[in-house]
């Protein structure tokens, strides 16, 4: 905790102290504000957004303290605020935090490399914090932002720090180091690709092994050679502990039954250790050993080091949303609980609250190693949760019981899961957003078991944060200035029409586009209130859409004389309307020969206002359509100029779709209409984009089939002598097409393609499983990474919109962010 003013005095830099107080942390999203007490904003520009857009916003939640560009100029509303003028405010952060680290000799450390940095980091924790206070990066904080924020969480009583560092650039390790300034350093691994900003391999491992130069020991794999050989030519004075599968490993894997019997035997100093693990897998193995090895370092016995490994937990780093029992949403984050994650997550539990789900409800764990008192802790977490309006609080443990009088009196509270589990039953969660967040220990994914609805295996899962990303990245490839629309018709691509919007009016969208008018109706009952363009808008829908202000797409004299009727009626001021123009599509629109006629009708309709003018591209992803595709853009852009005159006023114009944006850039003008391209189907191979949707379902059933035998309706498929089948519960009905039927489709089994035989059913289908190892209850992935919705949709000779809207609803859509 600091003053503000030492802030100030600590960066050497001007400030504008109103009043002086203790600030303990920093912010720089506002959406994540929740208790502004003690925050600072730091106004931070990066490559797609300028901090100081959004002071006005932090300033409204609350806050009072700022750190802002020495070119900002303070508006006059805000002098009960104090500001600290940086030249760069991220670098200001960079420094504090720096400074702030100075403060402690205690161990400190650092991992990096390309996989496994933060489980590595979060079974430290775990396997030390029966001896160490810990401090360790939330999440995977480890960016130039993240790790500033994880060392200012270094608090007088920290024994031990642990923080990840990572890099994309050449140049960027060194800052880190400078903040982190570690005593020990982990080198996880350095995988065999280079990013797309390193030359090389070694030129990334160099870069790397700068947040290592001041280490008195680093901890590395010995097996990879050529990094170790590099890395003790680059530490020279550096004390390097290896582990590894070869000989030379200082911490040697004598023999690996992880897969079988969950138990490894390791070789150290001569002696051999076996220590019971609780996973299979090959990755865990080797994520473990530097945890060990670590551990060895620092002194626990072989019976500490059993002990611990033995209970550590499997790293989730998702928060998981989740349709819950009764009309709930659950919100999983059952795998941590500090206070600091405290707040991330009610601000995740407030932006997925919406009008189909009204209550809040906060089940909530004791805390550990938190580094504060309990009896200034709990008060605390009271208190927060006071500001946020939680309908029900359910309190789980012995500590939060004891605190029971801090909060509401309606609160429920447990003395440990099994008792809450045992009383669920009696608790209503209806339509409420329920946040489940809880120590390890708790194991709160008892609960979410319990409160998630179990429909139907078949799962459709969206990654809200690759749609996000796919978002960012066609808003790099606009012009300054430029709007963005985001077409959610048809269910929002088949992927949730509501959990999309809220997203993209999350990542601050200008414009939403609907096909229908009850569409709309539906996202402004759930509290969106980005606007909205209807594309097919009919008038007997013109007075709902006025209620809840949505916007029409005008194409025919018809709409508009109708829709002119309907604002005169019950508008009472001029309302925004879209014209269409049909530029060659030959869909709705008027031509531009309707020019003339067009504007002297508007012109005596004074309670319509021309929004914008836009038209629709009907090749603008084929090569062979170029011609074409310019003589609509001339067009339209000629249209728009005519109208423009006419009336008098400009409006916005908007032609390019997803493929448009990519191929026909010059043609923005002020605002883009997106689709398919945010669900990360690109026209010219766009690497940035991530794939957004999977299609999962499981194996019900693994049968052999006897010679000759035939598999589905019509007999028509076949497996080779001896051959097996898996039974999968997806049919057409899920909108698994019937033209995949007999191998035309593929899917997917841990890495192996396999096709599919016989005939789809309705709401099953079978696989050829003859020549790979899979056990009933196996997932399956009929679309995602691979194959892809467009392997899908070219193995059925038509469009991936197609694949994606032909989803039915009654598979069930599981979003979450990374
Ligand atoms: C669907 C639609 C879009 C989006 O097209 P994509 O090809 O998915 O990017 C844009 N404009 C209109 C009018 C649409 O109907």
């Amino acid at each position: 905790m600091y003053l503000f003013s030492d802030i100030a005095s600590m960066l050497n830099a001007r400030a504008e102290i109103s009043t002086d107080g203790q600030v303990r942390r920093p912010v720089f999203d506002t959406r994540l504000i929740v208790d502004p007490e003690g925050a600072v904003f730091f106004a931070i520009k990066t490559e797609t957004r300028d901090g100081h857009r959004f002071i006005p916003a932090a300033y409204e939640k609350g806050v009072r303290y700022f750190v802002v560009s020495e070119r900002w100029q303070v508006p006059d509303n805000f002098r009960d605020a104090s500001f600290i003028f940086a030249e760069d405010t991220l670098k200001a952060l960079q420094a504090i935090a720096g400074l702030h680290r100075q403060r402690f000799s205690i161990p400190v450390i650092a991992i990096t490399g390309s996989n496994g940095k933060t489980i590595v980091k979060d079974w430290l924790g775990q396997a030390l914090s029966f001896r160490e206070i810990i401090c360790r990066s939330p999440r995977s904080y480890n960016s130039q932002i993240g790790v500033p924020v994880s060392v200012l969480q270094l608090k007088e009583n920290t024994s031990l720090a642990v923080f990840e560092a990572g890099i994309s650039y050449v140049g960027e390790m060194g800052r880190l180091e400078r903040i982190i300034r570690p005593t020990l350093g982990i080198l996880t691994n350095i995988g065999a690709a280079h990013q797309e900003h390193f030359e090389s391999r070694i030129q990334k491992l160099d870069e790397k092994l700068k947040l290592f130069t001041g280490c008195k020991t680093v901890f590395m794999g010995s097996d990879d050679r050529e990094v170790l050989d590099r890395s003790r030519d680059r530490l020279k004075g550096v004390e390097l502990l290896t582990w590894g599968r070869g000989e030379d490993a200082e911490l040697r894997l004598l023999e690996d039954r992880a897969e079988r019997e969950k138990l490894i035997v390791l070789g150290w100093k001569g002696r051999k250790i076996s220590l019971e693990i609780p996973f299979r897998d090959r990755i865990s193995v080797e994520n473990l050993l530097p945890v060990v090895l670590v551990m060895l370092y620092l002194g626990c016995n072989d019976e500490e080091i059993k002990r611990q490994v033995r209970s550590l937990q499997p790293v989730a780093m998702r928060m998981e949303l989740k349709d819950g029992i009764n009309g709930s949403l659950i919100i999983n984050d059952s795998y941590n609980s500090d206070i600091n994650t405290l707040e991330l997550a009610l601000s995740v539990l407030e932006q997925n609250q919406n009008g189909r789900h009204k209550g809040r409800t906060l089940i909530l764990s004791d805390m550990f190693q938190t580094g504060i008192e309990d009896r200034l802790l709990y008060p605390r977490v009271a208190e927060i949760i006071s500001k946020k309006n939680i309908d029900l609080f359910i309190g789980v443990g012995s500590k939060l019981s004891r605190y029971a009088a801090s909060f509401p009196d309606n609160s429920l509270f447990f003395t440990d899961t099994d008792d809450l589990l045992d009383s669920l039953g009696s608790i209503s969660f209806k339509d409420s957003v329920v946040l489940i967040k809880g120590a390890r220990q708790f194991r709160f994914e008892r609960l979410v078991e319990r409160l998630e609805l179990k429909l139907h295996s078949t799962v459709l899962e969206v990654n809200i944060d690759a749609l996000l990303n796919n978002f960012r990245v066609f808003k790099k490839k606009l012009k300054p200035g430029v709007k963005t629309l985001a077409m959610v018709k048809a269910f929002g691509y088949g992927s949730g029409l509501i959990e999309i919007s809220s997203a993209l009016q999350l990542g601050r969208v200008d414009y939403l586009g609907v096909a229908f008018a009850d569409e709309g109706v539906e996202l402004r009952q759930a509290g969106i209130n980005t606007p909205i363009i209807v594309m097919n808008p009919e008038p007997r829908s013109f007075a709902l859409m006025l209620e809840y202000g949505l916007e029409p797409e005008v194409y025919s004299y018809r709409i508009l004389e109708a829709f002119n009727d309907a604002v005169n009626t019950f508008g009472n001021e001029p309302y925004p309307i879209h014209i269409k123009l049909d530029s060659g599509m030959h869909r709705l629109g008027f031509y531009a020969s309707d020019g003339k006629e067009l504007i002297s009708r508007l012109k005596k309709m004074p309670m319509l206002k021309v929004k914008s003018v836009f038209s629709h591209l009907a090749g603008s992803d084929e090569e062979k359509h170029d011609e074409f595709t310019l003589d609509q853009l001339r067009l339209f852009d000629s249209f728009c100029k005519v109208i423009e005159m006419g009336l008098g006023y400009s409006f916005i114009r908007h032609i390019l779709n997803s493929a448009g944006v990519e191929r026909f850039s010059d043609y923005q003008f002020e605002m883009v209409r997106l689709g398919i391209g945010l669900y990360g189907i690109s026209s010219v191979g766009e690497t940035e984009l991530q794939n957004v949707l999977t299609l999962k379902t499981y194996v019900s059933q693994i049968k052999e089939v006897e010679d000759g035998g035939t598999i589905g309706y019509g007999r028509k498929g076949h497996v080779k002598q001896g051959g097996r089948i898996a039974v999968l519960p997806i049919g057409y009905a899920d909108g698994l097409n019937r033209g995949l039927s007999n191998g035309k489709g593929m899917v997917r089994i841990g890495s192996t393609l396999v096709p599919i035989v016989g005939n789809i059913c309705m709401d099953s289908c079978m696989i050829d499983v003859s020549d790979i190892n899979v056990k009933e209850g196996d997932e399956v992935v009929v679309f995602g990474d691979s194959p892809s919705v467009m392997d899908i949709a070219n193995a059925l000779n038509t469009i991936p919109y197609e694949v994606l809207t032909g989803i039915n609803r009654r598979v069930k859509r599981v979003y979450y962010r990374e």
